[in-house]
C-alpha cells in the first residue's frame, strides 16, 4: 500500500530521503532539537572503531553484558520501551516490542555500552546512527520511534 505524498507524518516519505535529512526530520517530529550531526558522526565513527570487526552481540559479551528477554512490556505514560540497558547490572533486557527489530535494538544499545560518556538526546541520535551503520540500513533507525 502506498500512501499519498501529501499525507503528513508518513514515515514512508522519510525513508527515501538522504540519511542526514531523515535524522533531522525524525528528531524534530519527536519533539527534539535538530541534532549536531557533525558531532554525532564523529561519536559514531569512534564507536564503530571500538566495535571493530565484532558484531554488537560479541561486543556486549566482551563487555560482560548479558542479553535477557522479558515477557513484560513496560511503559511510562504513553512511552513504551523496546529495551533497557543496565550497565551496572550488566544486562540488556529486550521487551516484546523489540521483536522483529531485535538486531537494530541490540546495535542501538551497543552504542550506549561502548560510549557511556555520550548522554542525553544526543546519545539517542548517535545510537540510532550507529545502529543504522552497523545494520547497513538505508533508513535512520530512529524512525522506529515515530508513531504510526
Ligand atoms: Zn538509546
Amino acid at each position: 500500500m502506498s500512501k499519498s505524498k501529501s499525507e503528513e507524518g508518513s514515515q514512508e516519505d522519510l525513508h527515501a530521503l538522504p540519511l542526514d535529512v531523515q535524522v533531522e526530520a525524525c528528531e524534530v517530529r519527536l519533539g527534539r532539537r535538530p541534532p549536531d550531526l557533525a558531532r554525532a558522526h564523529r561519536e559514531v565513527a569512534s564507536a564503530l572503531a571500538r566495535l571493530g570487526t565484532r558484531t554488537p552481540r560479541e561486543a556486549l559479551a566482551d563487555l560482560g553484558v548479558a542479553i535477557a528477554l522479558s515477557g513484560d512490556d513496560p511503559s511510562i505514560g504513553t512511552t513504551t520501551f523496546r529495551a533497557l540497558l543496565d550497565l551496572e547490572e550488566r544486562t540488556l533486557t529486550l521487551y516484546p516490542r523489540a521483536s522483529g527489530v531485535a538486531d537494530v535494538v541490540i546495535a542501538h544499545e551497543t552504542f550506549h555500552a561502548l560510549s557511556p560518556h555520550v548522554s542525553g538526546a544526543h546519545a539517542e541520535v548517535c545510537a540510532n546512527l550507529f545502529a543504522t551503520a552497523v545494520q547497513g540500513l538505508s533508513w535512520y533507525a530512529g524512525l522506529l520511534d515515530l508513531p504510526g
